[in-house]
């Protein structure tokens, strides 16, 4: 089973930032790992894979905190032995030493830094709350705390009116020699200040052109470092992909906790309340903590099959229904390798309508 623990609070929110956080000074610790376990009791036991701490800001909780919560989550599952990949996203400010000593201990072994870029004014522009020497001193802290599996997140086609220089981002990140990085395109969410800047005109939305030309060029220069891109925006050295995210991209159960958190049981998603207080209100009533749930009919469960399989490089299996359609494979966009479909980073760049020409082609028998 792989396990993923939605920890929603945040200093401050980011300009483009539109997930489910609950910004607070002062974080209500004791109150959140309280109600984290009391949903955690009503789950099934089974043996824990990967855990996940995902924000929100999870570096935001006391270590101690994480330590108690992995101990508990472990006790209450009954599982036979530890999770072998245990990740924490982490804000570089909040990264020194003693905290990435104390998180080794409690059993994080891969650390999720969301660095974004390494040019201070772009930082300040995206409000987030570190400067760029942060990046490279979170880094250090946490190889000097024995955790080598080290990711970045960047932000890539942000608006021109930055200057921001994405080949000297990419060159300081992979100085830093981490195992994974992460890149997403910068979209512009609704009701975010990103939005409202650009309805007043304050800058412009990203354009398409810089996504697709900063997107190539951050895979020729990855893979020039010796990366692969397992994932359309997730790339890594050998033996480094991230096996959380991977369960999810090939379809595998997975449980969520906290505010917002999705699971899947094969056939059926469900996703808690979104907000902090009222998730927090339902469980410390005794209620469930579910928002929804969609049961996935046979139809959407095959194309969701195969649009996951399709953004990773594993590929999809080449049937009678899934060929590979001349005009994809003359522009370029598909590959077929080992008896697979496989998307290339330029067809990767348009995966959605891709996805849909090989769904909707009629199926034809050899
Ligand atoms: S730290 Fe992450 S979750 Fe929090 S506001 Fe910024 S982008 Fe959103």
């Amino acid at each position: 089973m792989h396990l993923y623990v939605h920890v929603p609070f945040c200093q401050r929110r980011c300009s483009y930032c539109d997930f489910s956080i609950a910004v607070r000074k002062r974080i209500p610790v004791q109150e959140y790992v309280d109600v984290l376990l009391r949903e955690a009791a009503s789950l099934p036991e089974g043996d824990l894979q990967t855990v996940y701490f995902g924000g929100g800001t999870p570096s935001l909780l006391p270590p101690e905190a994480i330590a108690a919560l992995l101990h508990e989550l472990t006790l209450l599952r009954r599982t036979s032995h530890a999770a072998r990949e245990v990740t924490l996203e982490a804000n570089p400010e909040d990264v020194t030493p003693d905290a990435a000593r104390a998180w080794a201990s409690a059993g994080i072994n891969r650390v999720s830094l969301g660095a974004q870029s390494f040019d201070d004014n772009v930082l300040k522009w995206m409000h987030r709350s570190h400067d760029a020497a942060r990046i490279g001193a979170a880094v250090h802290a946490l190889r000097g705390a024995g955790i080598e599996n080290i990711s970045l997140d960047l932000i890539f086609a942000l608006p021109d009116d930055l200057r921001r220089d994405w080949e000297r981002d990419l060159d300081l990140a992979l100085a830093l020699r981490p195992n994974h990085l992460s890149l997403y395109g910068l979209t512009v969410e609704p009701r975010t200040p990103l939005d409202r800047w650009i309805s007043r005109g304050a800058t412009h939305a990203p354009d398409d052109e810089r996504y697709a030309e900063e997107y190539l060029f951050a895979h020729s220069r990855l893979m020039a470092d010796g990366f692969f891109f397992y994932e359309v925006s997730n790339a890594a050295r050998d033996g480094f992909r991230s096996q959380h995210n991977s369960a999810y991209w090939s379809g595998k159960p997975y449980l969520g906790l906290g505010p917002a958190a999705h699971s899947f049981d094969g056939t059926t998603r469900r996703w808690n309340l979104r907000a902090w207080e009222a998730y927090r209100r339902a469980v410390a009533e005794g209620r469930s903590a579910i928002e929804s749930e969609e049961r996935l009919t046979e139809e959407q469960r095959e194309l969701e099959r195969v649009y996951l399989a399709l953004r990773t490089n594993e590929g999809l299996p080449i049937t009678a229904r899934y060929r590979p359609l001349p005009p994809l494979t003359a522009q370029g966009w598909v590959v077929v390798r080992d008896g697979r479909l496989k998307c290339t980073p330029e067809g990767w760049l348009r995966l959605d309508s891709l996805v849909s020409e090989l769904t909707m082609q009629p199926e034809t028998h050899p």
